[in-house]
């Protein structure tokens, strides 16, 4: 079982940002930006683009919704989308708001955010996603 695998049944804690059946969201514990949310499908699979068409599709709406909800909640000129999966072997997109492109760089340091502060983004992320 992955590290993700674990995270999205409930056995290894997480800030929960939007769940589904198929999928889950929850807050990158090292954020390059607040609000710096992975989405992961439950189905153990490495490779993103290993997964099927179908999934691959599905996986991208309820990325769309998540990226929305964290958009109400998280001031942003846009949510950036972007795929690595090189540290951790399972599936996810990140979504990441953006003030300008160098959001988007993996190489910038990472912030430190104590837990209340990731848990209220978390909560409000869920709430504005419908949950
Ligand atoms: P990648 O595999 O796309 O290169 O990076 C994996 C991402 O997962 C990193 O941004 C890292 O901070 C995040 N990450 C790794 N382990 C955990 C974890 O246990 N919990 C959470 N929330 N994020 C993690």
């Amino acid at each position: 079982m992955t590290i993700f695998s674990k995270i999205a049944a409930g056995e290894i804690p997480s800030y929960c940002c939007a769940s589904s059946e198929e999928f889950y969201a929850f807050l990158d514990i090292n954020p390059m930006a607040k609000g710096h949310t992975l989405v992961i499908p439950r189905r153990e699979v490495d490779y993103i683009f290993d997964l099927t068409d179908e999934e691959i599709a599905r996986m991208h709406v309820f990325a769309a919704h998540v990226a929305r909800a964290i958009k109400k909640v998280i001031p942003c000129v846009k949510v950036g989308e972007a795929v690595l999966g090189l540290e951790v072997p399972h599936a996810h997109i990140h979504l990441i708001p953006m003030q300008s492109e160098r959001d988007m760089l993996f190489s910038n340091p990472k912030l430190s955010l104590p837990a209340e502060e990731m848990q209220s983004i978390a909560d409000a992320i869920r709430k504005e996603f419908g949950e």
